[in-house]
């Protein structure tokens, strides 16, 4: 029978709930048991796809075409293995459900109430991935923080949950803070208990509590918080503050969270867990021989976690090349033909990020220009790639304001238009062309030689594509189309013949760059980056 984790947070946001949940995933599945991580998210939109990045950072997109939460990407960073719709539940989407079924008329002559009827569908959406038979465990983690209005519900379901599951199929983790006074010289557990009476009111005991900390927390004070909290001593974690994520399945370990756990839901201790190579990556992050600049540039780069995913894949490339990669954040919106060159000097490649609308969109171009005629590695990335389409039609085909009809509807040559499917929608959430697409690499291009085979898998999030109209001239031109779409013929990948690196992809590879597979267009950016730095 499946077991089920919660994880709730308490005291004050951002305590890293997704890392933690990943953590302890990455533990429980190096000992051999087939983990997934489900996050519920308690505000009222049905995704995070028409939320602005400055909001809520990345939108993660899954392979089935569901757009989350960025705590998604950190699960498949953390146990290389897919995540989908049933991953990420909103507020809204649980409404939704319950609400389609009320028009259908599934509840005749009921009231439809929070409990149980809502209740009801979120415990319906935490069994899911249990039913599928494909986890052993499988970990909640409720977005929010308890005491909030907003997660309520999620709350009450998991105190319902736990009860007609029975104790020993089930458990939470509760992720607290226990601030420094510097003024006292101390380490403070009041929050702590106050958040836990507060989950207390709501029915539920905590087993076991994970203390974020900046300083280290001694015996006494876990005795302290064991005893006023009602867990065993040993049920008390630390979790210090550490100098990578990626630091801390094994600060978790050491702390035996994963024993603490197995031995709660009486599940077998089994091998020790196998972190070898998870151990090699770490020690090739923190021993570079070597370091490169890469410049990022986006609209949305006050926000490093808009481009989290982007972030996550060069720290994972960086290891593999063995190099430091230093990342220069470059708003796209202040660049201009005249101070490109000053702000784009000393950098061994530039990365041209995603996003929306037009915004920065001409800074973009610059950019694109300067590395293009200066032989700086490129890497565009959805956005990024049209942007480098755009400013090859202009500058070297002489189509005077070519464009993407995304900015001017009315270009005189709109090389980037609207895909045909997408011009009858109407509706914004959920309608862009989303998820795994298939791509078949052409032999002989530097996307083959990189991808090393000829079909691919990427995953996308855009409305605009290549205009085909215009492939021959480009192809002409020397800006080849080395990824096709097999299904529909849309260009994927463009890359220049004649440039030592400069590749633009219609996806975003970002979102499947993992610890153990680094994605292999990051690593040879990388590659070709650290390459310029050397020749420079
Ligand atoms: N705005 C562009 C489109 O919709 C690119 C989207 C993106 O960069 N994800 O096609």
């Amino acid at each position: 029978m499946t077991k089920y984790i919660f994880v709730t947070g308490g005291v004050t946001s951002s305590l890293g709930k997704g890392i933690i949940s990943a953590s302890l995933a990455k533990l429980l599945q190096s000992r051999g048991y087939r983990v997934t991580i489900q996050k519920f998210d308690p505000y009222i939109n049905i995704d995070p796809g028409t939320l602005n990045p400055y909001e809520h950072g990345e939108c993660y997109v899954t392979e089935d075409g569901a757009e989350t939460d960025l705590d998604l990407g950190h699960y498949e960073r953390f146990l290389n293995t897919p995540t989908s719709q049933a991953n990420n539940i909103t507020t809204g989407r649980i409404y939704q459900n319950v609400i389609n079924l009320e028009r259908e008329g599934a509840f005749l002559g009921k009231t439809v109430q929070v409990v149980p009827h809502i209740t009801d569908e979120i415990k319906r959406n935490i069994r899911i991935l249990g039913e599928s038979g494909n986890y052993d465990i499988v970990i909640t983690e409720i977005g929010g923080t308890v005491g909030d209005i907003e997660s309520l519900p999620f709350v009450e379901a998991v105190r319902q949950f736990r009860w007609e599951i029975g104790p020993s199929n089930s458990l939470v983790i509760h992720l607290t803070l226990i601030p420094f006074l510097a003024a006292a010289g101390e380490l403070k557990t009041k929050p702590t208990q106050h958040s836990v009476k507060t989950l207390l009111e709501y029915g539920i005991q905590p087993d076991i509590l994970v203390c974020r900390t900046e300083h280290h927390i001694n015996q006494d004070i876990r005795k302290k918080i064991a005893l006023f909290c009602n867990v065993n001593v040993n049920a008390v974690i630390e979790s210090i503050d550490a100098s990578t994520i990626y630091d801390v399945p094994l600060l978790m370990l050491k702390e035996q969270l994963d024993k603490t756990v197995l031995t709660k839901l009486r599940l077998s201790h089994k091998n020790e867990p196998d972190l070898e190579s998870w151990k090699e990556f770490l020690g090739r992050l923190k021993n570079p021989t070597s370091e490169v600049r890469i410049g990022l540039v986006g609209k949305y780069v006050e926000l490093p976690d808009a481009y989290k995913s982007i972030n996550e894949a060069f720290i994972h490339a960086g290891a593999k090349n063995e190099c430091k990669v230093r990342v220069t954040y470059i708003p796209s919106e202040q660049l201009t033909p005249e101070n490109a060159v000053e702000r784009l000097k000393g950098l061994h490649g530039v990365l041209v990020a995603p996003g929306f609308g037009e915004r920065g969109f001409e800074g973009k171009i610059e950019a694109i220009r300067y590395v293009r005629e200066n032989n700086i590695p490129f890497f565009g990335i959805c956005l990024g790639m049209q942007c480098a389409v755009v400013e090859f039609g202009r500058n070297v085909l002489g189509l005077t304001n070519a464009n993407s009809t995304e900015m001017n509807e009315f270009t005189p040559y709109p090389v980037i238009a609207m895909m045909e499917e997408q011009k009858k929608i109407k509706n914004k959430g959920g309608t862009m062309r989303l998820g795994a697409y298939s791509c078949d690499v052409k032999k002989g291009t530097k996307a083959y030689g990189i991808y090393g085979k000829t079909h691919i898998s990427e995953r996308h999030r855009h409305r605009f594509e290549f205009n085909n109209e215009y492939l021959k001239q480009y192809e002409e031109a020397g800006m080849l189309p080395s990824g096709i779409n097999p299904d529909n013929n849309l260009v994927e990948i463009i890359e220049l013949k004649k440039h030592p690196f400069f590749i633009g992809g219609q996806f975003h590879p970002e979102l499947k760059s993992t610890v153990a597979n680094p994605h292999p267009l990051f690593v040879n950016f990388v590659a070709a980056s650290l390459e310029y730095a050397r020749r420079k």
